[in-house]
């Protein structure tokens, strides 16, 4: 039985790297029907917040990532938030010290800071050099009479470590690059290092799938985790998958503080939770060299950890945006209005939302539903509807209104005036009448009437945009452009 787990800390807001190794658990958990567990790992006081818990919650239920052991689930291994777990640390450190596994470091930082320079200065390994180790009873005795303050350090096993990443294959750590290392600070508050495996072993995880920036941390856990075992705390060491790294601008680490790395500048933007899933996902993985728009069920469908990729991703904001078109083209046309109804409700600078007008919104949605990218663009393709004027756009006016306009849109009003309006056709015949009177092809022509209209110099289909803003309105704007 597959179980995964997502942990996140608490701090700041949910970035792409985060949510994309959410998917990756979640995919896996999905496709193997396993168990996706939800775990927050807030041992850190100072920089964890109650609002970034919120948030991630939040967006993962906006994402429709859910879970099936976690926070406001519970599970038979809840709690799932780690500073509710505390006396279980405790208890597992107090008994790798009973057994050997980890020992009492009374080192303090300048001596251990000192010591590091020393090795690097000579070309020896820099890691911690095991001061502490074997002390007998009395030098302890002297390092606490001196009133020197202990971290819990774990013993490393004097052979290499080796595992096959389910990535990356076979990986051997030799024991000069993972020395001992610290699990408890010395005021008794158990590290990452401790409570991440302390709580995979007890949640019985099976498969841990996270980012490359944690590889280093692998064969250090595999180590404490053959501790539990041997403790009786572990039933077996969990296979391990590190995902690789997205790359940003100037191809660098896409970095959590990047503004393009924050989840909701996307949700803002009105990227839909499919799209954005969809384009996440081929951030180090697909399935078919040909086909990278997808839904959600196919993605964990065709989800195999094989195809997932150890060369860095390349994040392209394009290609997301493409993407995600691609979903909202998808959608059927009322899902689409729904989907689009935050934007048109809430309030704007271009109209006010008591404006909105449902009848007129169904009317042009599915005009509308082809042109975006991002379901935020609504705004300016139907503003023409909801605001008592267009737009005023200099830039705009400039462009349509050359020279002749005015003659044009004179002829134009006068034949958009006589027109049969129960169809876009006889408006578009009523404009291009107008155009051939002065010379004009249809493209020419219907640029002053577009602007006139809806302030713009483009849109939706510009007849139809007519029909549905209604003669009335549309007559006394053409009359307010040439007044
Ligand atoms: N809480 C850790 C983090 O957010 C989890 C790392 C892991 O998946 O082991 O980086």
């Amino acid at each position: 039985n597959v179980r995964v787990r997502f942990c996140p800390s608490p701090t700041g807001n949910p970035h792409v790297g985060l949510v994309r190794t959410a998917l990756f658990n979640w995919a896996f958990a999905r496709h193997h029907g396993g168990t996706m567990v939800f775990r927050i790992e807030d041992t850190d006081a100072a920089r964890d917040s109650e609002e970034s818990y919120q948030q991630l919650l939040d967006s993962m239920r906006w994402l429709g990532l859910d879970w099936d052991e976690g926070p406001e689930i519970g599970g038979p291994h809840a709690p799932y938030r780690q500073s509710q777990r505390m006396d279980l640390y405790a208890d597992v450190a107090r008994r790798l010290l009973e057994a050997g596994h980890a020992y009492h470091c009374y080192c303090t930082t300048e001596e251990l800071d000192a010591r590091r320079e020393a090795a690097r200065a000579e070309g020896r390994p820099s890691g911690y050099d095991g001061h502490c180790r074997d002390l007998t009873a009395e030098q302890k005795a002297a390092y606490e009479a001196e009133g020197r303050a202990a971290i819990v350090r774990f013993r490393m096993p004097d052979e290499p470590i080796t595992f096959t990443d389910l990535v990356r294959g076979e990986l051997t750590f030799t024991p000069e690059n993972v020395p001992d290392y610290g699990i408890v600070r010395a005021n008794g508050a158990p590290l990452y290092t401790l409570v991440n495996p302390v709580d995979d072993a007890l949640m019985e995880i099976t498969h841990v799938l996270r980012g490359e920036d944690l590889l280093s941390s692998t064969p250090r856990q595999i180590a404490l985790y053959k501790a539990l075992i041997e403790l009786g705390t572990a039933k077996e060491i969990p296979a391990f998958g590190h995902l690789p790294y997205v790359m940003g601008e100037g191809n660098k680490k896409l970095s959590k503080r990047d503004p393009q790395a924050s989840l909701n500048l996307y949700r803002e933007r009105g990227f839909l939770p499919e799209g954005l899933l969809n384009y996440l996902s081929l951030l180090g993985w697909s399935f078919s060299a040909d086909q990278d728009v997808f839904s959600v069920a196919e993605l964990v469908e065709k989800f195999d950890i094989a195809d997932v990729n150890a060369n860095p991703a390349r994040f392209d904001l394009k290609k997301a945006e493409a993407i995600n078109a691609d979903h909202i083209r998808r959608l059927d046309v009322k899902a689409f209005a729904e989907a689009c109804e935050p934007w048109l409700t809430a309030p704007y600078a271009n109209w006010e939302p008591e404006r909105f007008d449902r009848a007129a919104w169904e009317a042009i949605a599915p005009y509308a539903q082809t042109r975006l990218t991002v379901l935020s663009d609504i705004t300016a393709n139907v503003d023409f509807l909801f605001r008592d004027e267009p737009v005023d756009d200099e830039a705009s006016w400039a462009k349509a209104m050359k020279p002749g306009a005015a003659e044009l849109l004179v002829t134009a009003r006068e034949k958009l005036a006589a027109a049969d309006w129960s169809s876009p056709d006889a408006l578009k015949e009523a404009v291009l009448a107008a155009g051939e009177a002065h010379g004009l092809k249809l493209g020419k022509a219907q640029a002053p009437v577009r602007v006139a209209v809806t302030g713009r110099t483009v849109g939706l289909p510009l007849f139809e945009s007519l029909q549905i803003l209604g003669t009335d309105r549309t007559l006394a704007r053409i009359d307010a452009a040439l007044a």
